[in-house]
C-alpha cells in the first residue's frame, strides 16, 4: 500500500496535482486506487468542476470525499485549502457503496449494506462518509457490526463551512449527494489496521441524567429540567445566536464501554430548551459537563502517535473535530498532525461533523475527538523496523512557565470537583446506609426505584423482590431484642454472601428487605426469590435456631411508579403470609 498526500494551495493546483499523481509508478503500474478529497466550501458548482477534472484526468482511480468544517468561531480560522489523498492497493481491494438516503433511513441503507458486505471477500474495515447531520449514522454503524461484529468503521460525518448552515455533501466520482452515506469497504486477508481514539476531554462538575429524550438526538430533560438549563446553570449562557460558540468546548460526556465519550450540542430549540445532538443520548444516561486543556489533548494524541509509530503503516487517515482547534488554537491543533506525519509524512486529514470510530469497543459516533486509523498490507520490512520516530518540537512556552488564566480556572474546577464528588460519595454513604445491617435503607431503595424507573428497559427486565421475616415477633418475645438484632445483621450477611454484585439489597423497615436486580425475567426472578428463600430457611442462628421468609415478587413494567411497585410486591407478600408463609409470590 502507499498513500500520497497533497494539500491544494497557491503553490500546487488541482491541475498539478493531478499532473504528479500521473507520473507516480503506482499509477503508471495501474494499481487500484481511490482519491479523498476534502472540499473547504459546500458550494456544488466548484466541487463539480474539481470532480470532473479528477474523473477525466485521473481514470481508473476512484474518487470519495466530503465537505470539511469552516471556522467554528471569531478565535478560530477556516480551513481555506483542499486536502487530497489517495491510496494504492498492492495485494488488497476495495469496494465502494453509497446509499441516497432521501427516502431511506440509515438503518434501511444498513440493511442494503450488510447485503452488500456478503458479496465482498474478506471485508476487514468499512471508510465511512455521511451528509447531513440529522443523518445519524449509529444504525448504519449498526448493520455493520451485525454482520460481523470485528469489522473495524471509521471516517467522518461531512462538515459545513458555516456552522448552524447545514449544507454538507459527499462525492462519489463524479457525483454529488447531500443526504447520503459512503462506504469503501477495504478488503484482503493482508490488510492490518490500527485504530486510534483521541479524545483528552474530561468530566467536570456534577453527574446528572437524562430524564427525556427520544431517538434522533433531541435531549428535552435532564434532571427532569429543560436540557439547556445545564448551560445555564454551569457557564452563565443565555439562549441566543452564540449557543454553538459558547458551548462546543464543553461537550456533554457519557460513558461507554469504559470510554468517554463527548457529544457536542449541534443546537437548542427556542420554544423548550431542548438541545440537538447528532446521536442519541438515551434515557437513563449519565451525562456530565465535559472540558480539557490544550495539554491534555495533546499528551494523549502524542502518546497514542508514538504508539501508532510501533505498528508502521502504510497510509494515515485522520478525521478530526474542529471543537480541538477551537479549544487550542491554530498552531497547537496543528501539532496533533505533526505528531502523526512523524509516524507517515503522508498522513491525512479532514475536519467534519462528527467522528466515527466502530473498534476496541466503541459504537461508532464520536465527537470531540480525533480519530486516527493507521493501515498497513502485509507484514513489516526489516528497513522499516529500523526506522525511528522524529520527535516533534513541542514550543515549552505553551506548557511551563506562565499558564493562562482559562487553564489556572480549569485547574481550580478541577480541584473543586473532586473535592465536592468526595464528599457528595461520602454524605450519600451516610444518608442512605442502615446502621444495624449496614445495607440501603428505605431512602436509598427509594432513590434506586426511581432510577430503574427512569431507565427503563436500559438494563434488561428488573426484578423486584419484598421479604419479610415469618413470626419475628415470636423471636423477640422469646429470645430478647439482642437476639432478634443479630439475627438480622447476620442474616443479612449471609445472603449478601449468595447474592450477585448488580444486585441491590436494602432494608424496607422493620424485619422487611426488598432486592432490586437488572437482566432479570419472570422466571429468573421466581427462582431467585425460591432460592434466597431455601437458603435462609436452612440457616441456622444461635439461640435461636431456623427462620423462614415470606416473599413477594414482581418484574418492572413501563407504566410503573415507585409506589406501584412497591405496592404490588406488597400485595404479593400479603398474599404469601395469608396463604401458609415461608413461600415466595409472584404478581404481575
Ligand atoms: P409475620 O410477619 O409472619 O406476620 O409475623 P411477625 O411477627 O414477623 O409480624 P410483623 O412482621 O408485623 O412484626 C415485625 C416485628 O419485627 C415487630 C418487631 O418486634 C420486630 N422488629 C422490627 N424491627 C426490629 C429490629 O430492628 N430489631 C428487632 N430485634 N426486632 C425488630
Ligand atoms: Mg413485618
Ligand atoms: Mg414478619
Amino acid at each position: 500500500m502507499k498513500q500520497y498526500r497533497y494539500i491544494l494551495n497557491r503553490q500546487l493546483s488541482l491541475e498539478g496535482m493531478i499532473q504528479e499523481i500521473r507520473e507516480l509508478p503506482e499509477y503508471k503500474a495501474g494499481l487500484k486506487a481511490f482519491l479523498q478529497i476534502v472540499e473547504p466550501n459546500c458550494l456544488p458548482e466548484p466541487i463539480q468542476k474539481h470532480l470532473n477534472k479528477l474523473h477525466d484526468g485521473l481514470p481508473g482511480v476512484r474518487i470519495i470525499g466530503m465537505t470539511s468544517h469552516g471556522a467554528l468561531s471569531r478565535e478560530t480560522h477556516s480551513i481555506r485549502f483542499v486536502v487530497c489523498s489517495i491510496l494504492f492497493f498492492e495485494k488488497s481491494t476495495f469496494e465502494i457503496d453509497v446509499f441516497n438516503c432521501h427516502g431511506m433511513t440509515p438503518l434501511e441503507a444498513g440493511k442494503g449494506f450488510k447485503f452488500a458486505l456478503r458479496e465482498y471477500k474478506s471485508p476487514k474495515a468499512v471508510l465511512m462518509m455521511s451528509s447531513d447531520f440529522s443523518l445519524c449514522p449509529e444504525p448504519f454503524i449498526d448493520c455493520i457490526n451485525e454482520f460481523d461484529h470485528e469489522l473495524i468503521a471509521f471516517g467522518a460525518l461531512a462538515g459545513t463551512n458555516q456552522m448552524g448552515d447545514d449544507k454538507s455533501l459527499i462525492f462519489v466520482d463524479n457525483q454529488i449527494y447531500n443526504r447520503a452515506i459512503l462506504a469503501v469497504t477495504l478488503c484482503g486477508d493482508d490488510l492490518h489496521f490500527a485504530c486510534d481514539y483521541n479524545l483528552g476531554f474530561r468530566s467536570l462538575g456534577k453527574e446528572l441524567v437524562v430524564t427525556k429524550s427520544d431517538d434522533v438526538g433531541v435531549v428535552y430533560e435532564i434532571d427532569n429540567k429543560p436540557a439547556f438549563e445545564i448551560y445555564g446553570d454551569h457557564l452563565g449562557i443565555e439562549r441566543n445566536e452564540y449557543f454553538f460558540e459558547n458551548t462546543s468546548s464543553f461537550p456533554f460526556m457519557l460513558r461507554q464501554n469504559g470510554h468517554y465519550l463527548a457529544r457536542v450540542a449541534l443546537d437548542y430549540r427556542k420554544e423548550d430548551g431542548a438541545l440537538e445532538f447528532a446521536s442519541q443520548i438515551p434515557v437513563g444516561s449519565t451525562v456530565s459537563l465535559g472540558y480539557a486543556t490544550s495539554q491534555y489533548l495533546l499528551e494523549e494524541s502524542y502518546y497514542n502517535a508514538r504508539r501508532m509509530f510501533g505498528f508502521h503503516p502504510e497510509a494515515i487517515m485522520i478525521y478530526v473535530c474542529m471543537s480541538r482547534r477551537m479549544l487550542m488554537g491554530d498552531d497547537l491543533a496543528e501539532l496533533e498532525f505533526d505528531f502523526y506525519e512523524n509516524v507517515n509524512p503522508n498522513a491525512t486529514w479532514a475536519h467534519g461533523y462528527g467522528e466515527i470510530l466502530h473498534a476496541h469497543g466503541l459504537r461508532g459516533f464520536l465527537n470531540a475527538s480525533l480519530v486516527a486509523v493507521g493501515i498497513r498490507e502485509g507484514e513489516v520490512s526489516e528497513e522499516e523496523k529500523k526506522k525511528k520516530y522524529k520527535e516533534v518540537d513541542i514550543p515549552k512556552e505553551y506548557f511551563v512557565g506562565y499558564r493562562p488564566l482559562s487553564e489556572r480556572l480549569v485547574r481550580f474546577l478541577e480541584s473543586t470537583t473532586s473535592d465536592l464528588r468526595s464528599a457528595v460519595d461520602q454524605l450519600f454513604r451516610v444518608a442512605s446506609m442502615d446502621e444495624l445491617t449496614q445495607i440501603y435503607n428505605r431512602r436509598a431503595l427509594n432513590h434506586f426505584m426511581q432510577q430503574q424507573i427512569d431507565s427503563f428497559g436500559s438494563e434488561g427486565q428488573i426484578m423486584v423482590l419484598l421479604v419479610d421475616i415469618d413470626h419475628f415477633k415470636h423471636v423477640n418475645d422469646t429470645y430478647g431484642h439482642d437476639v432478634g438484632d443479630m439475627i438480622l445483621r447476620e442474616g443479612v450477611d449471609r445472603v449478601k454472601s449468595f447474592v450477585t454484585q448488580k444486585d441491590i439489597i436494602g432494608r424496607w423497615g422493620g424485619e422487611e428487605f426488598i432486592m432490586i436486580s437488572p437482566y432479570s425475567s419472570k422466571e429468573k426472578a421466581i427462582e431467585v426469590a425460591e432460592l434466597i428463600r431455601s437458603k435462609v430457611e436452612e440457616l441456622d442462628f444461635e439461640v435461636a435456631g431456623h427462620i423462614t421468609l415470606s416473599g413477594g415478587v414482581t418484574i418492572l413494567r413501563r407504566d410503573d411508579t415507585v409506589d406501584s411497585v412497591f405496592k404490588r410486591v406488597d400485595d404479593a407478600l400479603y398474599e404469601a403470609k395469608e396463604t401458609g408463609r415461608n413461600k415466595m409470590v409472584f404478581k404481575d
